[in-house]
C-alpha cells in the first residue's frame, strides 16, 4: 500500500491513451497480434524486480512491499505478455492504470505456498520477487491465488509508479564472474536458464563448469528439450564458497555459502533449497535469464524445484543427471510429481476438484480428459496396469530407503538401492499391455488413488529412463513456445 501514497500524475497520460486508441486496444486486454507494438508503447526494455514478504501461517497470508528495482536488460518475450497456460499456484497481473489495460501476466509458485501446504502451525515469513518488463507509466501489480475450486482470486494489490523516488532505476553492477554456456541468440526469442552454483569453491571452478557441461547436456537429451536446442540460451554464474558442500542438517554437516543452499527445507532430508531470494536473484540477475538452475556441489541425492523460480540438484550424485531433468519439469513447466509411494512433506487435501498441473487429473470428467486429444480411441480410460504388484514393491523400497537414511549409511548403499528398485519395476512395467499407450494410469502427486498420470512410466514419476510422458512433452513445448517468439 506504500505505493499507493506516491502515484503521481504521469505526463505521458494522454499520449498513451491516445496510442491505446490508435492501437485499437480494448480497456480489459489487448490481443495478441501486435503485442510487440504493445511491449513498445508499455515497457522500456528493463527488467522490473518488486521484491515482497509473504507470511502468514497454514491458515493465511499476508503480502508487504520491500523494494522495487531495475534487474537488468528484459530477457523474456517482447511478443508473448499473457500467460494463457493456467498454471502455478499463484498469478500475477500487470494492469496499465491509464487505461486499466491487462499489459503481463505469468503463474509463479512460491516456497510460501509449499511451505503452507505443510500444516505447519507457526507464523513464517519469505521473500519473494516478481519480474516484468519495466513500465512507461504506473501499473497495478495483483497477484491471485487458487481458491478451493482451483479459480483465481486476488489476494494482494498495489500501485507502482516507475517515476517515484521509492523505484530504485539503478542497475546491480555485478561483481560476479559469469561465462556463456549455449547462445543462440536474443533474448527476447530464446528461453535464457541462469545456472547458479553453492559450495564449490575458488579451487573448484573448473568443476562447476564441467558440472554445467554435463547437466546441460543432459537436458538436451531428453526430448523435447532436444529438438527446441536452438530456442534457448545458458549461462553460468560463479558464486566462489570458502569451503566446499553446503549446509547438510540432517547428518549434522553445517555450512554457510553464498547462496545459502541447505538440505532438508521442510524437514525432508532431500529436499534442496535456498530461502535467500534477494541474493539469488542479485546474483542471477548478472546476465539475462528467464529460467533459473542452482546445482549444489554435494554427492548427497538430493534438489527441488519450484515453478517460474528455480531449481536445484546435487551435482555428483549417480542420479543427478535424472534429478536436472526432473526437477526441471517442475520450474520450468508446473508438472506435477507422478510418484506417489515415497515420504514427502506435504499434506494432500481430498481430490474433489481437478488439479491444475498439465500432466495428472482426477478424471472427474472421463470425456473432458486434458490430454484426450493424445489418447488413441482403442486405449480404455482409465487404463488398466499392474498397480497392485508395483505398489506393494515400491513401498517396501520406500521403507528400506527410509532405514537407510536414518542409519546414515554411505551414499553408495542408497544408490544401489534406487538401482535395484529401477531394475525390478522396469521389468514390471515392461509386461503390460499398454506400456507405451497414452492413457490415463492410476496414481500421482502423492496420491494412490484416484489421481491419473498419462503414460506407465515418465521421468516425473520414476529413475527408470529419462523421458517424460506424452502429457509432460506437450506442457513444456507450451513454455518453449511462450519463451521463443
Ligand atoms: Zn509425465
Amino acid at each position: 500500500m506504500l505505493f499507493l501514497s506516491v502515484f503521481t500524475k504521469n505526463p505521458d497520460m494522454k499520449k498513451i491513451v491516445f496510442l491505446c486508441v490508435a492501437l485499437g486496444l480494448s480497456v480489459a486486454s489487448f490481443s495478441q497480434t501486435n503485442t510487440n507494438a504493445v511491449y513498445n508503447r508499455f515497457f522500456t526494455g528493463s527488467t522490473m524486480r518488486v521484491d515482497y514478504y509473504h507470511t502468514g501461517t497454514a491458515r493465511e497470508e499476508h503480502f508487504s512491499m520491500d523494494r522495487v528495482l531495475n534487474d537488468g536488460p528484459w530477457a523474456g518475450s517482447e511478443t508473448v505478455l499473457l500467460d494463457n497456460l493456467n498454471r502455478g499456484l499463484y498469478f500475477f497481473k500487470i494492469t496499465d492504470t491509464l487505461t486499466n489495460t491487462l499489459i503481463y501476466s505469468r503463474g509463479f509458485a512460491s516456497i510460501f505456498g509449499e511451505w503452507q501446504s505443510t500444516g505447519e502451525p507457526n507464523w513464517a515469513t519469505f521473500s519473494e520477487s516478481l519480474r516484468f518488463p519495466w513500465p512507461k507509466v504506473p501499473v497495478k501489480v495483483t497477484i491471485e491465488k487458487r481458491d478451493a475450486k482451483n479459480n483465481f482470486v486476488p489476494v494482494w494489490s498495489t500501485v507502482i509508479d516507475p517515476a517515484s523516488r521509492l523505484v530504485n532505476p539503478a542497475v546491480l553492477k555485478s561483481t560476479y564472474k559469469s561465462f556463456p554456456y549455449i547462445e543462440n541468440g536474443k533474448s527476447a526469442s530464446h528461453v535464457d536458464i541462469v545456472i547458479l552454483g553453492d559450495g564449490y569453491t575458488a579451487a573448484e571452478m573448473d568443476k562447476f563448469h564441467k558440472d554445467v557441461k554435463t547437466l546441460t547436456d543432459e537436458l538436451f537429451s531428453v526430448e523435447p528439450f532436444k529438438s527446441r536446442k536452438a530456442d534457448f540460451n545458458v549461462r553460468a554464474v560463479e558464486t566462489p564458497s570458502a569451503t566446499s558442500g553446503v549446509n547438510k542438517p540432517h547428518p549434522g554437516v553445517f555450512n554457510r555459502t553464498p547462496l545459502s543452499m541447505s538440505y532438508g527445507a521442510f524437514d525432508s532430508e532431500r529436499y534442496a533449497l535456498t530461502f535467500d531470494n534477494r541474493t539469488v536473484r542479485d546474483v542471477a540477475a548478472s546476465v539475462p535469464y528467464d529460467y533459473m538452475f542452482i546445482l549444489i556441489n554435494e554427492r548427497t541425492y538430493g534438489g527441488g524445484g519450484i515453478f517460474n523460480l528455480y531449481s536445484t540438484v546435487a551435482a555428483d550424485n549417480k542420479f543427478s543427471r535424472y534429478i536436472f531433468v526432473h526437477e526441471f519439469g517442475h520450474s520450468f513447466a508446473a508438472l506435477a510429481d507422478e510418484y506417489y509411494t515415497s515420504d514427502v512433506a506435504y499434506q494432500t487435501p481430498e481430490i474433489t476438484v481437478e488439479p491444475w498441473e498439465p500432466n495428472v487429473t482426477a478424471l472427474l470428467d472421463k470425456a473432458n480428459l486434458k490430454w484426450k486429444d493424445l489418447v488413441k480411441p482403442n486405449t480404455p480410460v482409465p487404463t488398466p496396469w499392474d498397480k497392485t504388484e508395483y505398489d506393494n514393491f515400491s513401498y517396501a523400497i520406500q521403507k528400506e530407503r527410509r532405514a537407510l537414511r536414518a542409519a546414515n549409511v554411505p551414499e553408495t548403499e542408497m544408490e544401489a538401492l534406487f538401482e535395484r528398485e529401477k531394475k525390478t519395476s522396469l521389468d514390471m512395467f515392461g509386461k503390460n499391455k499398454y506400456k507405451d499407450a497414452t492413457g490415463a494410469f492410476e496414481g500421482g502427486n502423492y496420491m494412490q488413488f484416484g489421481i491419473y498420470r498419462s503414460a506407465l512410466d515418465c521421468i516425473m514419476f520414476t529413475r527408470n529412463k529419462q523421458a517424460f510422458c506424452p502429457a509432460c512433452s506437450k506442457a513444456i513445448t507450451e513454455v518453449i513456445d511462450m519463451y521463443s517468439r
